[in-house]
């Protein structure tokens, strides 16, 4: 499973594999943002990682 980035508007930065992303990003926006994301919602805004 290649890694994948996702920045928030934020400037937060998350990398990994899917369950990381998921899992890091679910949290970072449920702590910051106060909002609850899907699975296919984080994973809509990872961006492949060379
Ligand atoms: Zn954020």
């Amino acid at each position: 499973m290649p890694n994948k980035v996702i920045r928030c508007y934020c400037g937060f930065v998350a990398e990994g594999d899917d369950g990381q992303l998921v899992v890091a990003v679910q949290g970072h926006v449920r702590e910051v943002h106060q909002m609850e994301y899907t699975r296919e919602q984080v994973l809509a805004m990872a961006e492949p990682l060379d």
